[in-house]
């Protein structure tokens, strides 16, 4: 938690000075005494949650996930905004005071009258930065929806930034698949992940990436890459709530990820010269100097 004076917005310096018959002030000194002065002291506890929508509650197959408009596209929107919602309120009962949560998923995929109370949602594109309005302020990160890197036999969907061009990425030597890049960018702003929801291969995958600190929630088992056990909304949505209040306890326990720069990266993917056809494998290297421009490699 960082310790920062926490000032409540909603009593304004003009409120207080306004002139006015001496009981009038008394009565809102009174109130700005009793209602408001233990805030000022209290510490703030912000979290930054970001969204994918191949790992949410209900999601499976990639008609799901990829074309905009499309009817289980709309429908798999839902799903997410339930698996956010249980997140949102796991951490405000937690004692959460901000919560941010951006829409990571390539087409977006929020749904705006089902935004959980008591959070700010980002979406649409352009924006700035992979990860828009974090910084330092932050005490942890939360990955919700989130996938296996590509080639993981049980990931559902898994892939990692596009699953048309089946990309792979290392760094230092290490593959690496979107939990750990996000991580990553999270770390050069010392926010680490403390949370990561999404099917059984994707919550391996962030404890072996982040350690036994960082609590999974999962919502789904992998068979195929299309094809799994579905654990029920209910179900998955409790678990998503107890689990958010446990991240919070454990952020005193969880540790940034961090890449030791200058990072030496290689990157696979498929390049297709036409509409038809198989794609031509392609790799490249080189080194990335500034963790932040991760995605730029
Ligand atoms: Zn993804």
């Amino acid at each position: 938690m960082k310790n920062r004076t926490y000032r409540p917005k909603s009593v304004t310096s003009r409120s207080v000075r306004r002139p006015g018959f001496f009981p009038i002030r008394f009565a809102v000194w009174l109130f700005v005494l009793a209602g408001l002065t233990p805030r000022l002291t209290m510490a703030s506890l912000r979290i930054y949650i970001v969204t994918d929508l191949e790992g949410a509650s209900g999601v499976y197959q990639f008609a799901q996930t990829r074309e905009p408009g499309h009817p289980l596209g709309e429908k798999a929107k839902e799903y997410l905004m339930g698996d956010i919602a249980a997140v949102v309120r796991g951490l405000r009962t937690a004692g959460v005071t901000d919560i941010v949560v951006l829409d990571g998923h390539g087409s977006q995929a929020f749904v705006p009258h089902l935004m959980e109370a008591g959070a700010t949602y980002i979406t649409g594109k352009p924006r700035p930065g992979p990860l828009t309005r974090l910084d330092e302020s932050f005490d942890g990160l939360i990955q919700v929806g989130a996938h296996a890197m590509m080639g993981t036999p049980d990931g559902v969907l898994c892939h990692t930034q596009s699953s048309r061009s089946e990309n792979r990425y290392w760094y230092n030597g290490v593959e690496s698949g979107e939990l750990a890049q996000c991580a990553a960018i999270a770390g050069c702003y010392g926010v680490p992940p403390i949370m990561v929801t999404g099917d059984e291969a994707a919550c391996r995958e962030a404890r072996k990436f982040f350690g036994p600190e960082c609590v999974t929630v999962a919502v789904k088992r992998g068979i195929s890459r299309e094809a799994a056990e579905l654990y029920a909304f209910d179900d998955t949505r409790r678990a998503l709530y107890e689990g958010a209040k446990r991240a919070v306890a454990a952020i005193p326990r969880c540790q940034p990820y961090r890449l030791s720069v200058p990072i030496q990266a290689k990157k696979e993917y498929l390049v297709f010269d036409g509409p038809s056809g198989a794609g031509r494998p392609v790799s490249k290297e080189g080194t990335i100097k500034d963790a932040l421009k991760l995605l730029d490699f």
